[in-house]
C-alpha cells in the first residue's frame, strides 16, 4: 500500500520560465529497442548533471522485445522508471530484480557494472524512462550500488487540487523521496495533474531543471508544453521554484539537479572526465576487469 504523506506547500514568488522546447529523436539502442532520445549529448552541458533521457512507450513488442543484453557502464548512475511493463535486471554484482508498473530501479555504476535489462512480457504496453545522472569525479570509481523500488515504495502526496506527486528522488514540499544524493541533489518527480489544476514546488535557482510531458498539455508562465515534449526551465537568479498549470489531464516528470561543472567525456556506456579515463575503462572492460 502506497504511503500517502502529508506535505507543506511552499510559496513560489519567482517562478522559473520556459527556456526552450525539445522534441526527442527516434533511435534504436540495445539489441534493437526503439526509443525516443529526449536528452542527447548536445544538452549534457546545459542540463548538467544529467547525461541522457530516453522515453520508451509502445504496444508493439517488436519495439522492445530484443531488450538490452549484457553491457557495461562506468562513471555515472542510471534511473529506470517503469510506468507500465515488466523488465528483468541482472548484473555482475549478483543483483537481480523485476521492474514492474510504477517501479523504479536506481543503479550506480561507479567503477563498473555489467548488466542486462530484458523485457519480461511478450506483448502489451511497455512505457517508461531511463535517465542518466553523472557522478562527481571523486565518486566515479566508487563501488557499484543497485536498488529496486516497487511502486508502493515511492513516497507520494496529493495536493488540495488533487494533483498526485510521486517523489522518486530529492524532496518536494517537505516530502522526502525514495533516493537522495549529496553531490548532485537530484529531484525526480512524477506528477499527475487533473485538467485546470496547477502544481508548485521549490527549486534552487542554480539547479538545472526540465520537465517531460508524457500525457496532456501544460503551461509554464503561459508557455505551452505539449505531450512528448521536454521543456527546459530557465535558471533566472533569484527564482525560487516552478508552477505548472494543466490545460487538460496531464502527466509529466520534473527533473532537477545541482550541476557538477566538470569535464564530461562520454564513450557509449562510459562517462568519465578525461579521454585517458575512457581508455582505461575500455582496457579494463577488454581485460575482464571492469566488473
Ligand atoms: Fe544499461
Amino acid at each position: 500500500m502506497t504511503s500517502i504523506h502529508s506535505f507543506k506547500q511552499s510559496v513560489i514568488s519567482q517562478p522559473r520560465e520556459l527556456e526552450r522546447l525539445i522534441k526527442g529523436i527516434k533511435i534504436s539502442d540495445g539489441a534493437g529497442v526503439n526509443l525516443t532520445r529526449v536528452l542527447s549529448v548536445k544538452l549534457q552541458k546545459r542540463l548538467d548533471p544529467f547525461l541522457m533521457l530516453d522515453a520508451f512507450g509502445s504496444k508493439n513488442p517488436d519495439d522492445y522485445i530484443a531488450g538490452f543484453p549484457d553491457h557495461p557502464h562506468r562513471g555515472f548512475e542510471t534511473i529506470t522508471h517503469m510506468l507500465t511493463g515488466r523488465m528483468r535486471h541482472r548484473d555482475s554484482t549478483g543483483n537481480e530484480g523485476l521492474l514492474e508498473n510504477g517501479g523504479v530501479q536506481w543503479m550506480t555504476a561507479g567503477r563498473g557494472i555489467i548488466h542486462s535489462e530484458m523485457p519480461e512480457q511478450k506483448d502489451g504496453l511497455m512505457e517508461g524512462f531511463q535517465l542518466w545522472l553523472n557522478l562527481p569525479s571523486i565518486n566515479k570509481m566508487a563501488a557499484p550500488f543497485y536498488k529496486d523500488f516497487q511502486s508502493d515504495d515511492i513516497p507520494e502526496y496529493i495536493t488540495h487540487h488533487n494533483v498526485t506527486v510521486r517523489v522518486i528522488a530529492g524532496s518536494s514540499n517537505g516530502v522526502n523521496g525514495a533516493v537522495t544524493r549529496e553531490s548532485t541533489e537530484p529531484l525526480y518527480l512524477d506528477v499527475h495533474l487533473p485538467s485546470t489544476t496547477y502544481f508548485s514546488t521549490a527549486l534552487p535557482d542554480s539547479h538545472n531543471a526540465f520537465i517531460y510531458v508524457y500525457r496532456g498539455e501544460v503551461t509554464i508562465e503561459n508557455k505551452k508544453v505539449s505531450s512528448q515534449h521536454m521543456g527546459i526551465l530557465s535558471n533566472a537568479p533569484d527564482s525560487n521554484g516552478i508552477t505548472i498549470t494543466a490545460t487538460e489531464d496531464s502527466r509529466l516528470i520534473l527533473v532537477a539537479g545541482k550541476p557538477l561543472n566538470e569535464p564530461i567525456v562520454q564513450y557509449g556506456p562510459f562517462v568519465m572526465n578525461t579521454q585517458q579515463e575512457i581508455q582505461q575503462a575500455l582496457d579494463d572492460y577488454r581485460a575482464g576487469q571492469l566488473a
